[in-house]
């Protein structure tokens, strides 16, 4: 694929450019874009709307699907995972779950990532390397296709989180472009406002954020309240200690606009980030910086060989009612997809033979039977 154009990654004017190019009018432009985005087709034999001969033309020269999906794994409780494989054989993981309301999805912005939090599995692949826009508007395309199928239309307006594998901030370029694509109204209309993205806290890409107005809401792995313990968990802090992020993230809170979010997000693990005191420092930090966002306290997901274990439910509890107690709006995140290595920080391109359980529990689903 890699001397054929992936077309889910130009936005509807470039696609313009590009059929200007091949002699063709403009109409066909929009036709091409609905068909990838509104109709969510995965190849030009489906494009019924363009001339035969357009859709040779277009074979030869472009591509409209890169990654090969190598299999799906179905948790107990609904949650599908992902495991894609890009055009140079590279990792990329994507999770949909279902929930009452509105279903999510959980994107990958990198293959693998640079970061070397120490609470997930990620970090221990490394970064492989970035991922395309148009990488990451294939894979919600795949996701909303194996759950509501292939052109039909997205119900309940499906929510987006940046949260899979990588660090989104250091793939910045490339995952605002697939968030204006995504936005398209005559596209997957999957508006900003539906999106947020996690960053470990990238400080300038924060401060950036901040100055643009159609902007995904923001949500920063916090992990410890304090920059000794930060610097353990996640060694970008190193960098980008707490007084900067908390500073660029107050920047961030004021630029705000109606009905935006901001939100942080807290792993719990169990004796090492959890204590009453780590709860009271927390909240004092927030409140120096008179910070106002919500706070989402995350359970550890077990991810062998990670030397960390969740904290009990009655631990979560205490350190919940705490910051509450210090006005911290705090919410505790229900891990979703364990079982099928799907949730928070266990993202490790992991296979069948990998898992610790019986195969029985994973119910894995052949590609060949997915229709995507
Ligand atoms: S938590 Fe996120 S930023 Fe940190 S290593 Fe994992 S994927 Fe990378």
């Amino acid at each position: 694929m890699a001397d054929r154009q992936n077309l889910c990654d130009l936005t509807q004017p470039e696609l313009g450019l590009l059929v200007a190019e091949l002699g063709e009018p403009p109409y066909r432009a929009r036709q091409i874009f609905a068909a990838i985005h509104r109709r969510r087709s995965r190849s030009f034999d489906e494009m019924s709307d363009l001339p035969k001969d357009m859709r040779l033309k277009l074979n030869q020269t472009a591509t409209v699907s890169t990654l090969k999906l190598e299999s799906r794994y179905l948790s107990t409780d609904g949650t599908r995972r992902y495991l894609f494989k890009t055009y140079d054989n590279l990792p990329v993981e994507t999770v949909f779950i279902p929930e009452e309301r509105r279903d999510t999805i959980c994107f990958s912005s990198q293959s693998g990532c640079p970061l070397q939090c120490t609470f997930c599995l990620t970090a221990q692949l490394g970064l492989l390397r970035n991922l395309a826009a148009g990488e990451i508007v294939e894979q919600i395309i795949v996701a909303l296709n194996d759950a509501y199928g292939s052109g039909v239309k997205t119900p309940r307006g499906t929510n987006l989180v940046g949260m899979g594998a990588g660090e989104p901030f250091l793939n910045f370029e490339a995952l605002m472009k697939a968030i204006r694509i995504m936005a398209e109204p005559k596209g997957l209309r999957i508006v900003p406002r539906r999106v947020t993205v996690s960053t470990a806290g990238v400080v300038p890409r924060i401060r950036e954020l901040a100055t643009i107005p159609d902007r995904p809401n923001l949500a920063i792995s916090l992990a410890a309240p304090t920059d000794e313990l930060r610097d353990e968990l996640m060694p970008i802090n190193k960098k980008w200690p707490l007084r900067e992020l908390l500073s660029a993230c107050k920047d961030f809170e004021r630029s705000l606009k109606r009905g935006e979010r901001f939100t942080f997000e807290y792993v719990m693990l169990d004796g090492v980030n959890d204590s009453d005191e780590h709860a009271r420092q927390l909240a004092n930090l927030l409140n120096r910086y008179e910070l106002r966002p919500k706070v989402n306290l995350i359970p550890h997901n077990p991810a062998e060989p990670l030397p960390y274990r969740p904290s009990p439910s009655e631990r979560v509890e205490a350190f919940r009612e705490i910051l509450e107690s210090k006005g911290v709006h705090t919410f505790v995140r229900k891990p979703r997809g364990r079982d099928i290595f799907a949730a928070c920080g266990q993202l490790a391109a992991r296979s069948g033979a990998d898992f610790p359980g019986p195969l029985s529990n994973l119910r894995r689903t052949r590609v060949e039977s997915l229709t995507v």
